[in-house]
């Protein structure tokens, strides 16, 4: 008996040494962080002036949204959601009578695989099909509605209703839509069918959706995070520092696209061999570099990918390697997130390596545990020092001693991974320990957000009529 105990004990004191040996490289400091953080503000400039905008990774794009809601807006809407982990119409009624009320409806759309990766034509066909389903469905084909869309992905806007997309990421890589305004994609594909019409008032990155939905229930909220399947964020800079738009007044919210954050190069020294295989292998090599450490898409992969190479070096498995182990997209980040929840997370290791084939001794699983949360918690890391830069940025635009900020959060990493959003916290507190930071989850941010956008337009276009 007490031979067992030992047993297990210096094989759980191996496996978890070994591991932290082995991934030295992903375990960063503070100091590391607050150097990172330092970097990422750097790049925020950069994409902000006009000089050094056309090369910047980091490109901080405007959204010309400038009013978050204030609880007036009213209406009838249309949303589609477009780029997180399900494709999605919605119809969203805004009552205002007294205290506001959100009705809202909704359905998932599969977009199969090959139209993700088809022609451009077959993409907004499929959503305009899908679109035309939902009006259907609720009775509501006749009527002209205004429609928001939250499109997550990098796009170069000009004014609410025009979107040039700069560049497809994550699974997509539907063929003649980069450069082109997904506006007129969208109201061409609906014109093709011609038996409904709709007005389609704003395009959303879904960062900004989130912010917006946030903003509703708290003032303060300026700042939208999404850790899902990509990341990125966004924030209320002043109008005076973006060159990208002209006037002085007031503050505009700013896409910054962070996932693009190291594809000039300036995170060399922390990417790790791991992050490089990747990328290599991603259907966007050498972009999105910082998305890539961070995001859902990728960090169950970059556990197999360790798992693979330290069984290769018989350092794990004996050395043994199963065809499952050797498959892309087998362990997901959904494995992760069961792995660390568990409250024995060596157990549910063992049964997910299992499932992969393997015949794990106890150390291995106690390393598999080990991996997932270096790899997870480098991810709430490198977040927190990105977020810490956005806060130091707004603290000094506001020149206050002590900044009071919220941020609003979306996104499946950060709602379903068990310790995720409380690392991710403690880390921003530790990095900018002079601002408090709320963090507000937002319910459904890419959906109902991009409705509050149209719903807002809306309501301003009202004032400049009355
Ligand atoms: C896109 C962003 C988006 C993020 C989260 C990234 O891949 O470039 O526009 O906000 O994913 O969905
Ligand atoms: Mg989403």
């Amino acid at each position: 008996m007490v031979q067992t105990l030992l047993n297990i004990y210096f094989q759980t004191v191996d496996g978890v040494v070994k591991v932290d040996q082995y991934l030295y490289h992903m375990r960063l400091s503070d100091e590391t962080l607050l150097e990172i953080s330092k970097r990422f503000r750097r790049e925020m400039e950069k994409g902000l002036r006009a000089a050094t905008h056309p090369t910047a990774s980091v490109k901080m794009l405007p959204t010309f949204v400038r009013s978050t809601p204030d609880g007036t807006e009213h209406g009838e809407f249309l949303a589609l959601d477009l780029g997180g982990t399900n494709f999605r119409v919605l119809w969203v009624k805004v009552t205002d009578n007294g205290l506001q009320k959100v009705e809202i409806e909704n359905q998932i759309y599969a977009i199969p695989e090959d139209i993700m990766r088809g022609s451009g034509t077959q993409l907004f066909d499929h959503i305009a099909e899908c679109l035309a389903n939902f009006m259907e469905k609720l009775q509501i084909k006749e009527k002209k509605l205004p429609l928001g869309f939250t499109f997550s992905f990098p796009c170069h806007q000009t004014k609410l209703d025009e979107s040039f997309l700069v560049s497809w990421t994550k699974g997509f890589k539907s063929s003649g839509v980069e450069g082109r305004d997904v506006v007129s994609l969208i109201r061409n594909a609906i014109q093709r069918r011609g038996d409904f019409d709709i007005d389609v008032v704003a395009v959303v990155n879904d960062t900004v959706g989130t912010m917006m939905t946030c903003g509703y229930d708290d003032q303060n909220c300026e700042i939208g995070l999404i850790v899902g399947t990509g990341s990125n964020a966004c924030y209320m800079e002043e109008m005076r520092h973006i060159d990208m738009v002209e006037g002085d007044e007031g503050r505009m919210c700013i896409n910054m696209e962070w996932g693009a954050f190291g594809d000039d190069g300036s995170l060399n020294d922390v990417l790790t061999e791991f992050d490089r295989e990747i990328d290599m292998g991603s259907l966007n090599p050498g972009k999105q570099l910082f998305e890539k450490m961070i995001s859902g898409m990728y960090m169950g992969e970059l556990v197999r990918l360790i798992l693979v190479k330290m069984a290769r070096e018989e350092l794990l498995f004996g050395g043994k390697l199963s065809p499952e182990l050797l498959q892309t997209g087998l362990f997901e980040t959904k494995d992760i997130s069961d792995i660390e929840g568990e409250k024995d997370g060596v157990r549910k290791a063992r049964e997910v390596l299992v499932r992969l084939g393997l015949d794990p001794t106890q150390e291995d699983c106690v390393a598999t545990h080990r991996i997932c949360q270096i790899v997870s918690t480098r991810s709430a890391n490198l977040c927190a020092a990105t977020l810490a830069a956005v806060l130091r940025r707004i603290k000094e635009n506001k020149g206050e001693e002590r900044l009071r900020s919220t941020v609003g959060v979306d996104g499946s990493v950060y709602k379903k991974h068990p310790h995720f959003a409380k690392r991710l916290h403690k880390a921003v507190r530790r990095l900018v320990p002079d601002c408090d930071v709320r963090f507000l989850r937002s319910e459904d941010g890419s959906g109902k957000g991009a409705a509050m956008v149209t719903a807002v337009a809306y309501r301003l276009a009202d004032q400049h009529r009355a």
